[in-house]
């Protein structure tokens, strides 16, 4: 059988004629002649050149690909960019930020906001789907070259984020939660089937180490090329010392046929050598503790953990609440280095909590998640927090919530409001989204609330109106 083939080349900077030169070389290598409608999809999850600044794929990277691909592609009908950026902030604030609408415009190539295009249904048929049909974006389904273009990044939920996690960004705020529990994985598995990537180019020349949203640079100096993802995001697992099978839908989607997770079926080549590469990353930095174990004594948020309802996933929720929580904490230590100290004491419970809690002085308690359960004394009251868990097959995928911005934040708030001089509070969803924990933690724990940030809140807001614009132009465009 043919090896698949899977190049690391050296790039020290972020230089896009450096960028451009090492990804025409990596297509030429690979055969890759893009063609018809080309997509590339970056990972913007998140982007700010103060407060974010390692968490996306970054816009030298891009200039340098658009060259490439252009340079290298025939018969080309559609030159795009698209995205869905992460906790309900618009796309197009995150582009802005990473600096991408200048490089856009000078590549004159179209741009695509995933939250602002029309959104169909893909039907699915492979044989161990979660789901019969995932909702995605006109333009993906339409596409006939994919371009994935991930950041290399660690992430609390599964570890590392590469060429198959980064599809997660194809999913607007309706659907991208469905299934961002314990499913998250079977879930980036089930869109693997929606569209190849064609060809896989990963920004690793910072890669992230820990957060997803927040992560701290690591200097790697490489970009990883590949044309398919599997063998992509094996050779990235053996990169920084990571068993490919511990990648949990790494494993599901090579089980499902789309490709190796055995080195031995993958040849790698390129100027960086692997070992090098893993000479060069033994001290490369996950986070993937259990958040009663993450925060330490010092902190004045501590976490109860109890049971979870899935037989495949019943001592921890991995791709939940409990990341949501962390990554939710990491902003607020970007804006609030004392944040931990500085905040009110807060107990985090989640999933199924039996026995006392055992609460401190003063002490309130966030009950986070639809899973959770817990019933107990509380301040000499009888208090008894019941859960309203639904397992994937009782979720339905075509009747989801609006998981609007605005709307998030109003009802959150609303409801902090209601219950500000309770002892504790319920919060249901399943999730409870990043954004979601920013606000419960700000108004919990008497944190300043990073939404409300000058730097952040003009702009945020102008860019979320431009959006629902940008969607009914769409809406009105496609009627
Ligand atoms: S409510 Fe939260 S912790 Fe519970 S299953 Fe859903 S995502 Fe996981």
């Amino acid at each position: 059988m043919e090896k698949h083939r899977v190049l690391i080349m050296r790039c020290e900077e972020y230089d896009p004629d450096r960028i451009c030169a090492v990804v025409k070389t990596g297509m030429e290598e690979l055969g890759v002649r893009p063609s018809g409608k080309i997509l590339l999809k970056p990972n913007v999850v998140i982007a700010h050149p103060e407060i974010f600044p390692h968490a996306f794929t970054r816009k030298e990277f891009l200039d340098g690909v658009i060259a490439a691909t252009k340079a290298m592609s025939e018969d080309v009908e559609e030159l795009a960019v698209g995205e869905r950026s992460g906790i309900t902030i618009s796309t197009r604030f995150n582009f802005k930020n990473a600096g991408y609408p200048a490089v856009i415009k000078r590549h004159g190539v179209k741009v695509y906001y995933f939250d602002e295009t029309p959104q169909v249904a893909v039907p699915l048929k492979g044989k161990a789907r979660l789901r019969n049909q995932v909702f995605v974006p006109k333009p993906v389904a339409d596409c006939d070259f994919l371009i994935n273009l991930p950041k290399f990044k660690a992430h609390p939920w599964c570890r590392l984020t590469l060429s198959l996690k980064n599809y997660i960004g194809i999913q607007d705020d309706r659907h991208r939660l469905v299934d961002h529990n314990s499913f998250l994985e079977h879930k980036i598995a089930d869109l693997q089937e929606v569209v190849d990537s064609k060809f896989i180019a990963i920004d690793a020349i910072v890669a992230g180490q820990k957060m997803m949203l927040t992560p701290t640079p690591f200097p790697l100096g490489a970009i990883v090329m590949g044309t398919n993802s599997c063998a992509v995001d094996t050779v990235g697992c053996h990169m920084v010392h990571v068993d490919p099978t511990e990648l949990i839908h790494l494993r599901l989607a090579a089980e499902r046929g789309y490709g190796p997770m055995d080195l031995e079926q993958i040849e790698v080549s390129g100027d960086f050598p692997l070992e090098e590469v893993r000479e060069k990353t033994k001290d490369f930095q996950f986070c993937l503790e259990r958040i009663d174990e993450y925060f330490g004594k010092d902190s004045n948020l501590s976490c109860t953990v109890g049971a979870f309802p899935e037989s495949h996933s019943p001592d921890y929720c991995w791709g939940g609440c409990p990341g949501a929580l962390q990554e939710a904490m990491h902003i607020f230590r970007g804006f609030y280095p004392d944040v931990d100290r500085s905040m009110k004491k807060i107990r985090y419970v989640v999933g199924k909590v039996e026995g006392p809690l055992d609460l401190e002085e003063g002490e309130r308690v966030i009950f986070a998640g639809s899973c959770t359960s817990w019933e107990g004394e509380i301040d000499g009251e009888h208090v008894k927090i019941e859960g309203s868990y639904r397992t994937s097959s009782e979720v339905d995928e075509t009747r989801t919530r609006s998981n609007d911005m605005l709307l998030k934040h109003t009802i959150a708030l609303w409801h902090c409001l209601k219950n500000r001089s309770s002892r504790y509070i319920h919060v249901k969803g399943c999730p409870v989204s990043v954004a979601e924990n920013v606000d419960y933690l700000s108004a919990f724990g008497k944190i300043k609330n990073p939404n409300f940030e000058p730097r952040l809140v003009i702009s945020a807001n102008i860019a979320y109106w431009q959006m629902q614009f940008g969607r009914l132009w769409n809406r009105v465009g496609n009627m």
